[in-house]
């Protein structure tokens, strides 16, 4: 531990005989200059005795801040902050705002560095207020803006977030219509949780308004309409989600039964799986991975023709209903070498995820809006089978 921290302070050390070096050379050795050698040695002396801190203040102290030095104060906050110790980082920027002669750049500078130091050490209420800060004093704009959407997306504070995000909108020209739209949709599923049917449509129709496209808005509305036992209006929308984003088809395969099913229209169902499989979407029906399909696709001829889309598109989930699907029909010896093949099969199942990150490739078996891993919104997707092509 004491090795590390040698180590990490060294630079420091090193940065601040350099610069002491460098001012003894522009002024002749005076009695001036021996306290200033005396803290040198003093904070080696702390360090050797694993007071890192204390060693810290005095190398701070030496750094005397001007336009030359002011670079390697920031260099060195920043320094810090990248390597974890992120309260050494907070003692070099708090200095540097304390310093009454600093410049506004500079001051403006140092504001948004510590704000990146409280952001990191998880101390969002004082990273919110220096951010704030910024803002109204006009500067760092877009950084600042983009970290209070940063912070309001990990406290949950959706109101707030769209209010940032249209700032943002407005001051970098750039479009923040589909994430205000699921800033929305996670309004709306609040209100669903807590039975407020009218908050509810009234945030689906705010989401909409600001991106027409958003899958994830159609799906709350099926989804409400359901609950409602409104089936036709379901169905529309989850045709809707079909139609448009035919990625999330394995999504509303189950919902959209039901809906048929309470609707007494079973039979609509399965003309909808028959345009399905002439869309080549067999692999991705296959990939729900629910037996309750199985009285929907027992032809013989179908099951042929998933067979072949799944060649093109094959994962494990398609390949074990499958299996499933082939179950029927077969004679007791053909059923035990399915039966065999189907426990090979569910061993690989939960190697497979179901949903991945199109844009980092982190992998879930359940579905997240925002990725947990590079904080993007929408762009987890339900995983439809590897595409295979066949030169
Ligand atoms: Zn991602």
């Amino acid at each position: 531990m004491t090795l590390m921290l040698l180590c990490a302070l060294l630079p420091v050390a090193a940065l601040s005989g350099y610069l002491a070096a460098k001012k003894s050379m522009r002024s002749e050795w005076s009695h001036k200059n021996l306290p200033t050698s005396k803290d040198y040695l003093a904070g080696l002396n702390f360090l050797l005795n694993e007071q890192p801190d204390k060693a810290l203040e005095l190398f701070i102290k030496l750094l005397e801040v001007d336009s030359d030095t002011i670079e390697t104060h920031f260099a060195l906050g920043s320094l810090f902050r990248r390597r974890g110790e992120v309260d050494r980082a907070i003692r070099i920027h708090q200095n540097l705002i304390a310093r009454p002669d600093l410049s506004r750049a500079h001051r403006l500078q140092a504001l948004l560095e510590l704000g990146h130091d409280y952001m990191r050490a998880g101390v969002l209420d004082r990273a919110e207020a220096l951010f704030q800060e910024l803002v109204s004093l006009k500067a760092h704009m877009r950084l600042s803006l983009q970290c209070l959407i940063d912070i309001y997306q990990q406290e949950r504070d959706w109101d707030k977030a769209i209010n940032v995000a249209a700032q943002f909108e407005r001051y970098t020209s750039e479009s923040m219509a589909p994430v205000i739209a699921h800033y929305y949709c996670e309004l709306a599923e609040l209100a669903l949780n807590q039975a407020q049917p009218e908050q509810m449509s009234r945030y689906l129709k705010l989401a909409l308004q600001a991106d027409q496209g958003s899958v994830r808005t159609q799906l709350l509305q099926a989804r409400q309409a359901y609950d409602a036992k409104q089936y036709k209006t379901a169905i529309r929308h989850y045709q809707r989600v079909k139609l448009k984003n035919p990625e999330f088809t394995a999504e509303i395969l189950l919902p959209l039964a039901r809906c048929y099913d309470a609707c007494g229209e079973s039979e609509q169902f399965r003309m909808f799986l028959q345009r399905c499989l002439q869309e080549e979407l067999g692999a991705v029906i296959c990939a729900t991975f629910s037996s309750q399909l199985a009285q929907y696709l027992s032809d013989p001829h179908d099951i042929n023709i998933i067979a072949e889309q799944l060649q093109k598109r094959p994962s494990a989930r398609a390949i074990y209903t499958l299996i499933e699907l082939r179950f029927k029909d077969s004679s007791p010896e053909e059923t035990r070498n399915l039966m065999l093949l189907r426990d090979i099969v569910r061993q690989l199942l939960g190697k497979e995820a179901a949903y991945y990150c199109e844009q980092c490739g982190f992998a879930a078996q359940t579905m997240y809006w925002l990725c947990p891993s590079c904080k993007n919104w929408g762009v987890v997707k339900p995983f439809s089978g590897f595409k295979v092509t066949v030169e």
